[in-house]
């Protein structure tokens, strides 16, 4: 007989898994099913953690090079062992995933390597690596199984010449030239550690600007930064070819709104133009789910048009981001267990892991602008915050944005060195429903970035004291 569970949750990245612990605290017997072999989804294992292992590892490599001399540090002779550099990001994620793993024997979750695949209401076929299927039965099922990465029509990516952002994070060599077609936060993350590391990077675009989802102002001063680092755009401009040579790749481009051809060579192309949700294979069809004509499986507070099916995380709407898919996860498991789960899209923040950062949450002014929603702007730049100066880390500004009647705060944006870790204020901030001068007349240590936020608050009142 097939052994009876309480949840059976399709996937193991960070919606899967934290809702299999959520569940499991709640009293619920809980399996989860992997394919990859390896538990913590695209983000422990080709997402945020190496991608971040890379970033803080280029870095210091090119603050070596370059700005250790300004603070007295006579260093010679740096130079690059790359193999060595993506042996500690793998090692970053060996830890991780193995954690994840202590994880769930902790929560005592039955834990099963394979791939997972409804077979009709209340049951789950696992089927193992070596092809043997085990039934399991279950009151309930959560779909978290994730997106895949996106190619362009035609171009076949070989993870070597043309490679997506998995192919990024391990390169043999560093490239002397590498395009990255598209200006999200995944492409700008992965040409920077490379033009870090050495590479000539351009950054093909179709929108007139990067980041598109961003605050304009924050954008605006990002892509002046990232083009002072040695980054080159190529903005409103289509790619209509990508052609592997052998010995390099032809990205032709002409500009979006029409006109003459070109042709840019590389030694690498990232294609990062985004993500697709993943479901194949899933036997959606034996419980009547039907994806929409994007692929995603749609959801009603995270419920399927099938009784006892939840989806989670990438492979349903919202922002594709693993602190997202992890609130879902938490969520459902309390829906699962009778408790009123409940996520605040309102209060999603999203960071770009630069340097500087860039970390957003709520709405940005175009956003405000185009509801027609009353509200009021405080900016503070890092240029006169004393932490940052003493660092010699200037550039950028934190701004907020406040209802003008309800005095709510609306949205924060800012850039800055480090501000990925300043955006949990603002979040807390906001799940409180406080105003900017709720910030302001907090203490804020000194000298800390942070105190940027305060009179970025004293700012939309008209009374910042440290400028
Ligand atoms: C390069 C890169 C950098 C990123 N950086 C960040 C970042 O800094 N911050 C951030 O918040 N987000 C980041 N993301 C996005 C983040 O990784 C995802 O939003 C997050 O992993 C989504 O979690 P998930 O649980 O929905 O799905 P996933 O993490 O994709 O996990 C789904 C899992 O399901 C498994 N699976 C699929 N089908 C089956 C099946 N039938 N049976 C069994 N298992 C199955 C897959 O193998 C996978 O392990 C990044 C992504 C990339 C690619």
């Amino acid at each position: 007989m097939a052994e009876q569970f309480d949840v059976v949750i399709i996937g193991g990245g960070p919606g899967g898994y934290n809702c299999a612990i959520r569940a499991a605290q709640l009293g619920l017997k809980t399996a989860i099913v992997e394919k990859r072999g390896r538990l913590g989804g695209t983000c422990l294992n080709v997402g945020c953690i190496p991608s971040k292992a890379l970033l803080h590892a280029s870095e210091a490599y090119e603050a070596a090079q370059h700005h250790f001399a300004d603070m007295g540090i006579e260093v010679t002779g740096v130079s690059l062992n790359l193999t060595k550099m993506l042996a500690q990001k793998d090692d970053a994620v060996d830890g991780l995933t193995k954690g994840v793993e202590f994880l769930m024997k902790k929560n005592k979750i039955t834990y099963l390597v394979g791939t997972g695949a409804i077979a009709g209401a209340g049951t789950v076929n696992v089927t193992a690596a070596e092809g043997t299927v085990s039934s399991l039965a279950t009151k309930n099922i959560v779909i978290a199984t994730g997106s895949d990465i996106l190619s362009l029509p035609g171009v076949t990516i070989d993870e070597e010449r043309i490679v997506s952002s998995t192919g990024a994070l391990k390169l043999a060599a560093v490239p002397k030239k590498m395009i990255v077609i598209g200006g999200g936060y995944i492409g700008l993350e992965m040409g920077s550690v490379w033009r870090r590391l050495g590479a000539e990077v351009t950054v093909v675009e179709y929108l007139d600007r990067i980041t598109p989802t961003m605050d304009g102002e924050v954008s605006t001063q990002f892509m002046r930064i990232l083009k002072k680092q040695g980054l080159i755009f190529e903005l409103g401009t289509k790619v209509t070819q990508v052609e592997n040579t052998g010995s390099g790749v032809k990205v032709t481009v002409e500009p979006a709104k029409g006109g003459d051809a070109k042709v840019l060579e590389a030694d690498v192309v990232l294609v990062s133009i985004g993500r697709k949700p993943y479901t194949d294979g899933l036997g959606l069809e034996t419980v009547g789910i039907a994806t929409d004509a994007r692929g995603f499986i749609p959801s009603t507070h995270w419920a399927t048009t099938a009784p006892g099916v939840y989806v989670i995380g990438d492979v349903t709407y919202g922002p594709m981001l693993a602190h997202k898919a992890e609130e879902e996860g938490a969520a459902v498991a309390e829906i699962m267990a009778g408790k009123s789960g409940h996520v605040n899209f309102d209060v999603i923040p999203g960071v770009v892991y630069t340097n500087p950062e860039v970390a957003s949450v709520g709405k940005t002014e175009e956003e405000l602008k185009a509801a027609g929603t009353p509200y009021k702007v405080g900016k503070f730049p890092f240029m006169a915050n004393s932490r940052a100066r003493t660092n010699h880390e200037t550039d950028g500004f934190v701004k907020i944005l406040e209802h003008a009647e309800t005095r709510r705060i609306l949205g924060v944006h800012m850039i800055g060195v480090g501000v990925g870790e300043m955006i949990g204020e603002a979040c807390l901030a906001m799940e409180f429903g406080a105003s900017a001068e709720d910030i302001a007349r907090t203490c804020h240590a000194h000298p800390t970035m942070s105190e940027a936020m305060r009179e970025a608050g004293k700012a939309v009142d008209g009374w910042v004291m440290q400028m």
